[in-house]
């Protein structure tokens, strides 16, 4: 079920009034007025309700290239 990340309501496909794009994802709304709020500061909403997501995936990101190259990190140049 898709969530309005301004007033985190979880929405049924009939309460969805509003849709927006942000960084290539689709975000759905209750109401417009969730939507201006979300368009005047998206990122404020995105890691609001990302921010766990995104911390796991940086946890393994770099796990992962511990993993792969051990103590001998590439250098860039
Ligand atoms: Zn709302």
């Amino acid at each position: 079920m898709p969530q309005d990340p301004v007033c985190t309501a979880h929405l049924k496909e009939e309460n969805i009034k509003s849709t927006a794009t942000f960084k290539g994802e689709m975000y759905y709304f209750c109401c417009p007025s969730c939507q201006e709020k979300f368009l005047h500061n998206p990122q404020k909403y995105v890691s609001a309700t990302n921010t766990k997501w995104w911390k796991r995936f940086l946890q393994r990101l770099e796990k992962a290239s511990e993993e792969e190259y051990g103590n001998s990190k590439p250098s860039c140049h």
